[in-house]
């Protein structure tokens, strides 16, 4: 969201946007803490604020990052403690179905 005070462009969550929205100033709080007065939206958007930008890479390397249980159990799986494949189930059913009657014509002759 890009500020008419500073034109720079700033990251406003989802829940500042509604604070803001809901205190019905026309500002909302930046994650760097600067209150954003937003710009057109319609306007090409101004330099990134590095705070933001450094904050929105944080938040991705976050949500990208593996996670420790997924980790701990690629170890297992590649130190061979655990077999690749479970022991053979039971086979599953596909007895049961039934044709579709087709449908009716509609017209009855009465
Ligand atoms: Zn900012």
């Amino acid at each position: 969201m890009t500020c008419t005070k500073d034109g720079r462009e700033h990251a406003v969550t989802d829940i500042d946007f509604a604070a803001g929205h809901q205190a019905r100033r026309g500002v909302y709080r930046a994650v760097c803490r600067h209150d954003v007065a937003p710009r057109s939206l319609s306007a090409p958007p101004g330099t990134p604020c590095t705070e933001c930008k450094h904050w929105m890479h944080t938040q991705l390397t976050a949500e990208t990052a593996e996670p420790d249980w997924l980790r701990w159990l690629k170890t297992l799986l590649g130190s061979g403690v655990l077999p690749d494949s479970g022991p053979p189930g039971p086979e599953p059913r596909c007895g049961g179905e039934r044709a579709i009657a087709p449908a009716q014509s509609g017209r009855e002759s009465n």
